[in-house]
């Protein structure tokens, strides 16, 4: 029984209450107390208000459940029963809705507290899931700025969820796709930068090459006729500007027509030859320059140096070109022999161009010559300084 049921057996016999449900009179016996006479008002009231609806006790045959209405919500239950003696038994219990209710509100509360709990453990889930998601994808987007900065060796280690691994596998095979292929970028740079180092190479030598051709007679290996030209201006402009000498030679083989015509046009090419190595020996001193100045005429260049010195140089030099023993039988002498014209412009006798202390060499040649040939004539010197 509940804190307000009791049993009624017509009368009144037990209750839920400490209430006795008889009691002695003065004459000591004992009187039953009816449940319409309880001390208890809740079992009073509910007395009465079963008799008023089914007049009396006795009345209510099958079980029920009612929410009697009163100053108070109660919720009634009755159940009458015959026991196997035949005795009728009601059962009634009544409960004050407050009793349950404050337990519903109870289970309500415990509801919302839980509901709340549920919740903030699931928006602490849901950002602990996001930190960790995020934490995640920062280290991609880490990696992928460390890509991006040019380091290629970077890779992401896999940890944490099966999603992200695949994310991470994806993109260190990415990046080492990328790596390979910068790698290759960079090999095929290499060979490159090889190929074009060799290329220049090639190119600087054989531009070396046509330079020296451009410069060179074919035949002698001296300076040809325009890289004299050139030479001779330059050193005739430094001579005029540190008021220094410079003395030209032009030379010219004797009779060399007739060496040809005797020996032929091969022979006649080593003997220029071996002339021109003549000259060359003779350039000794940095600025000095020998050149085929055209067919058997060759010329020098000899910075620094005076009249007589040059003078002296071309005697040397025919001299040496007589001791080269070069056989030449239509000549009175019997061997090669060359004819010399000097000129020399200094401070005294300056010449106005460079081609004009040639043409000054070119005569006095002329007149080594006119004199027999196998000799050297010094140029007249110029009498009005330029
Ligand atoms: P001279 O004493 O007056 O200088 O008489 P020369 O015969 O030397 O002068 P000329 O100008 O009459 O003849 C020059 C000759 O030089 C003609 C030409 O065949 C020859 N000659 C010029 N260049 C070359 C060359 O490169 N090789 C050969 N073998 N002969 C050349
Ligand atoms: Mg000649
Ligand atoms: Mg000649």
């Amino acid at each position: 029984l509940t804190a307000a049921g009791f049993v009624s057996l017509r009368r009144r016999l037990a209750a839920s209450t400490p209430e006795l449900p008889y009691r002695i009179d003065e004459a000591g016996a004992a009187r039953s107390i009816p449940a319409t006479e309880s001390a208890d008002p809740v079992i009073r009231a509910t007395t009465a208000w079963l008799m008023a609806r089914d007049g009396g006790l006795a009345g209510i045959a099958a079980p029920l459940q009612e929410q009697r209405i009163d100053d108070e919500h109660w919720h009634l239950g009755a159940a009458p029963w015959r026991d196997p003696r035949g005795l009728d038994w009601l059962i009634v219990v009544t409960v004050p809705e407050s009793d349950f209710g404050s337990w519903v509100m109870q289970g309500a509360e415990r509801t919302m507290v839980a509901s709340v709990v549920a919740l903030f453990v699931a928006a602490f889930a849901c950002l602990f899931v996001a930190a960790f998601v995020t934490r995640r994808l920062q280290l991609l987007e880490d990696a992928a700025r460390q890509i991006a900065d040019g380091d290629l060796a970077v890779r992401v280690q896999p940890s944490g969820f099966r999603e992200f691994n695949r994310l991470a596998s994806s993109f260190n095979r990415m990046a080492g796709k990328l790596s390979d292929a910068f790698a290759r970028l960079e090999r095929g740079q290499a060979d490159l930068e090889h190929l074009v180092e060799e290329r220049t190479a090639a190119l600087r030598v054989a531009n070396d090459e046509l330079e020296r051709l451009a410069r060179e007679d074919g035949l002698t290996g001296l300076a040809n006729r325009r890289h004299f030209d050139q030479h001779l201006r330059e050193e005739w402009l430094r001579a005029r500007r540190a008021h220094e000498t410079l003395g030209v030679i032009l030379c010219d083989v004797d009779h060399f027509k007739a060496y040809n015509d005797r020996y032929g046009h091969g022979p006649g090419d080593e003997a220029l030859q071996q002339v021109a190595g003549a000259l060359a020996r003779n350039c000794r001193r940095a600025g000095d320059l020998a050149a085929r100045y055209g067919g058997e005429e060759f010329a020098l260049v000899l910075p620094g140096v005076d009249l007589e010195g040059a003078m002296q140089i071309a005697e040397s030099i025919r001299e040496q070109i007589r001791e080269l023993g070069i056989t030449h039988e239509a000549t009175a002498l019997g061997c090669l022999t060359m004819s010399f014209g000097v000129a020399c412009q200094s401070p005294e006798a300056s010449y106005a161009t460079p081609d004009q202390i040639m043409k000054s060499a070119d005569r006095a040649l002329y007149e080594a010559k006119a004199a027999g040939r196998d000799r050297a004539r010094a140029a007249e010197v110029p009498r009005a300084a330029v």
